[in-house]
């Protein structure tokens, strides 16, 4: 326990509500602003984005004791559903026993307010931030931007406000402080496979359902009604892009070529088409992350990234542990807690960003090549045999607590081993066999 200090969180997002409770475990009193109505009492279908949960996320939330709390909402995905044009491929995450998870972000939201509430944290929902003054902690809340504010102050503020945060805004505003944001040119839109009418799922409720496309690609994880939340990335603009679609004929000419199996599980394909948003991605960096010990950012207040490793919130979760580890190694001293806090994360934020951004590729593209099925194959194989010499890529992402530094580092280096051991002779028929077992030993050494 620390000496209580008054905190105020901007953001009840899963970030900023995972964070307070944390906070209240250390001992302080923390209230939490969102300009949002409170989400637990808006009308809500249950289906909304759906997120991947792995292992860094499930270590934040058990860390607090919570972790079982959202199990009960969760959906194990333990294998990727590949939909190729003609033919359907399974292929595992992970060793036996490790899975992803599946939760709907809007489900997961509520829990985690519920979850703070109950840890002792007050919420103030529809109180807008428009400003913080950051050498006293003082928020300026108020309903516009142009009408009158009040003043809050805190001995500490932390902007969990996501990607497009007030908070960091105003960070922005000094010098010495970089910024950049870049929008991909691809974009997302929502779609849905209902239940069967037992309530049942209409596809494989444990894969993590993708149809890879090379530039475009539409991907189905789950829910606990029995439908599936579709996403297509696509090109907002050229030959197969959002731009390109502009009629329901179009639309279902597309899907009946490229997604042959998706047009008799997605009944209302048109409709929701076109009336559900198109939606941009961005990838958001900045630093520094804190301002004295007054004010901190979080989650993706500090790090958006896009969405194709399946870790934004898994990160941000992380934040959490790792500023939690700060708290237990420097006690009441908020100015080392916030500097190795920030010193610990920016490379791996800027580190995940990048695996995030080249999975696009992975994904899309990758998982329909031969190729690189055979090389998982070997990659899964050879770390059965030695698993002290080999993690994959994947697998130090999303099953493991290791840096996500180490992982793009080590990530590279193994890529370059297996760009050799696909070069040799007949390596489909003899990709098991002691000579490619020890190729790979030899080139480990180097
Ligand atoms: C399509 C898609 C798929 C994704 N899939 C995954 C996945 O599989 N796995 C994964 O780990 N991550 C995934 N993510 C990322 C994940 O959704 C985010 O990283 C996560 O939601 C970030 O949480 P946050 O609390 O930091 O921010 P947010 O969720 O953005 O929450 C910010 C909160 O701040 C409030 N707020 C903002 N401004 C103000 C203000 N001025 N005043 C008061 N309140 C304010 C907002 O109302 C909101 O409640 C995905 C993202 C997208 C877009």
């Amino acid at each position: 326990m620390q000496t209580p200090k008054k905190i105020a969180i901007v953001g009840s997002g899963l970030v900023g509500s995972l964070l307070a409770i944390y906070l209240k475990k250390a001992g302080h009193v923390v209230h939490i602003y969102d300009r949002s109505p409170d989400i637990r009492k808006i009308q809500f279908s249950g289906r909304s984005i759906n997120l991947a949960m792995s292992n860094r996320g499930w270590k934040a939330l058990d860390g607090v004791g919570v972790g079982d709390a959202v199990r009960e909402i969760a959906i194990p995905m333990d294998k990727r559903a590949i939909h190729l044009v003609n033919s359907l491929k399974f292929q595992n995450y992970g060793q036996e026993g490790e899975s992803i998870y599946s939760i709907s972000r809007g489900t997961l939201n509520r829990k985690m307010i519920d979850l703070a509430e109950q840890a002792g944290a007050e919420f103030f929902f529809e109180h807008k931030v428009w400003d913080v003054t950051l050498a006293t902690a003082t928020l300026h809340i108020g309903e516009t931007e142009r009408g009158e504010w009040e003043e809050r102050k805190y001995n500490m503020v932390f902007g969990a406000d996501g990607a497009f945060s007030r908070i960091r805004h105003r960070m922005q505003r000094q010098s010495m402080f970089n910024y950049s944001q870049e929008f991909l040119n691809i974009g997302y839109k929502e779609l849905n496979i209902p239940a069967n009418v037992d309530g049942s799922h209409k596809l494989d409720k444990n894969s993590f359902h993708i149809w890879p496309r090379g530039e475009y690609m539409l991907i189905a994880l789950p829910n606990l009604d029995g439908s599936f939340t579709c996403t297509l990335f696509m090109p907002f603009e050229g030959e197969n892009s959002f731009d390109s679609l502009v009629d329901r004929k179009e639309v279902e000419a597309f899907f009946e070529k490229n997604f042959p199996d998706s047009i008799e599980v997605i009944p209302d394909l048109a409709e929701d088409f076109f009336k559900n948003p198109t939606s941009t991605l961005v990838t958001m960096k900045c630093f520094p992350w804190t301002y004295t010990d007054k004010v901190a950012l979080i989650g993706d207040a500090c790090h958006a990234i896009v969405p194709f490793y399946g870790q934004g919130m898994n990160a941000g979760f992380e934040d959490i542990t790792v500023l939690y580890e700060m708290i237990l190694k420097y006690g009441e001293d908020w100015e080392a807690i916030f500097s190795e806090y920030q010193k610990s994360r920016k490379p791996n934020a800027d580190a995940i960003a990048e695996l995030s951004y080249r999975n696009f590729m992975e994904m899309s593209s990758k998982t329909a090549d031969d190729k690189f099925l055979m090389q998982k194959k070997i990659e899964k194989w050879f770390s059965r045999k030695h698993p002290d010499k080999w993690v994959p890529l994947y697998s130090r992402v999303t099953f493991s607590d290791r840096p996500y530094v180490e992982a793009l580092a080590i990530g590279d280096f193994q890529n370059a081993i297996m760009e050799e051991v696909l070069k040799m002779d007949n390596i489909d028929a003899i990709w098991d066999s002691p000579e490619v077992e020890n190729k790979i030993l030899e080139l480990l050494q180097c």
